[in-house]
């Protein structure tokens, strides 16, 4: 016997979740969980990631709008009724219970046969890679291995949707990786639906078909790591997946679909993403900014920093302050450096003001 997997997509459809008469959680939002894909709720803390993914469980209710799995309409069942497995940030296994026994409680609770349900609980040990650890506590484990139990717990399940609330928070920065990686793995070998809420943006680029970026209750934007990379829609999604520089410019001209911009006289030219002539914001990545170009934004070198793979420097002028990366090792620019920087062809990107 092997784990299955039963995935079926996710649909929000105009859902909002107040506590009380005052705090908006969740905001109107419209979501669609396409079957067999890792979905991304990111966002800071208090946006609503967390209400959004307890929705889905049935661990809260919806207060409008209408919640979907595959066909059915779940948005008054209660959680038990939902054929959906949470991975909780504290991984909530029973001390007392043999790593076993953890894996088969929710199995045996749901009317499996004893062997059955060990059959199932030790296929889904050997998917998270603890063959042999059967029979300890799960106070004999370290934070990773307790997690990937939690893991196999909510998988032998097989259910329809797999949750993960900020699975790794609890975990060093070198397991934290690892374990994001082989969760991605077993999403992608079983094709789950899984949705999954971070803080963290480099966790989310990592794993994720798609992101589903919050923002105050609200969606902010929704897509793939590359599209939210390359052509985030606003100044906060722009800042908060990768870093980004934001400056100052004016859109001089408009023909088409391009723009020609200027900042302090350099002029470039790019998609003009329907903006209108006048003032806008240009978002360009660290790594995108050509540093000691022959034309280009007057600039001095305030900080120069060796991070070994390569150097980052902070440069400040009259646009303010920018952070930038290069691979000039060998020959770096000195702090104090009077240079000019410009923009690589495919760097920047306009955003409204
Ligand atoms: P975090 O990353 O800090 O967990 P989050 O994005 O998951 O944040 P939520 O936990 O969904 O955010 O909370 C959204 C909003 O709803 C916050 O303002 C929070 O204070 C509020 N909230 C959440 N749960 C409750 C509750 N049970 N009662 C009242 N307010 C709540």
């Amino acid at each position: 016997m092997s784990l299955q997997s039963k995935a079926a997509p996710v649909r929000f459809e105009s859902v909002t979740k107040m506590f009380g008469k005052d705090v908006v959680a969740v905001d109107n939002i419209n979501l669609h969980v396409e079957a067999g894909k890792l979905v991304t709720l990111l966002g800071p803390s208090g946006c609503g990631k967390t209400t959004t993914l307890r929705m889905i469980a049935g661990l809260e209710m919806a207060t409008s709008g209408k919640i979907t799995i595959g066909d059915r309409d779940v948005t008054k069942l209660p959680a038990t009724d939902r054929d959906v497995s949470m991975v909780f940030q504290s991984y909530a296994l029973f001390p007392h219970m043999s790593v076993l026994e953890n894996v088969m409680y929710g199995l045996t609770f749901s009317g499996f046969a004893k062997d059955e349900a060990r059959s199932r609980a030790l296929d889904g040990l050997e998917l998270v890679g603890l063959k042999g650890f059967d029979g300890r506590l799960p106070s004999e484990l370290s934070g990773g291995q307790q997690q990937r139990v939690a893991v196999a717990r909510a998988l032998v399940l097989e259910p329809q949707v797999l949750l993960f609330d900020e699975p790794l928070s609890n975990l060093d920065a070198k397991l934290r990786r690892q374990v994001r990686e082989d969760i991605r793995a077993i999403q992608q070998d079983l094709g789950l639906t899984v949705v999954y809420v971070t803080h963290d943006q480099e966790e989310a680029l990592a794993v994720s078909d798609e992101i589903v970026v919050m923002r105050n209750a609200a969606i902010a934007q929704i897509g793939t790591p590359r599209q939210l990379y390359d052509a985030p829609n606003d100044r906060f999604v722009a800042d908060f997946i990768g870093e980004a520089n934001l400056l100052a410019c004016q859109i001089i001209s408009v023909e088409g679909d391009m723009a020609t911009i200027e900042i302090e006289g350099y002029r470039h030219t790019l998609s003009s993403r329907d903006m209108p002539q006048g003032p806008a914001t240009v978002a360009i990545r660290p790594s995108r900014l050509v540093i000691g170009a022959e034309q280009g934004i007057a600039a001095t070198v305030a900080k120069a920093t060796y991070v070994g793979v390569r150097m980052e420097y902070t440069l400040t002028g009259a646009f303010g302050q920018v952070f930038a990366v290069h691979d000039d090792v060998d020959a770096p620019l000195e702090p104090g450096a009077e240079i000019r920087m410009g923009f690589a062809e495919k760097g920047p990107v306009l955003l409204p003001e």
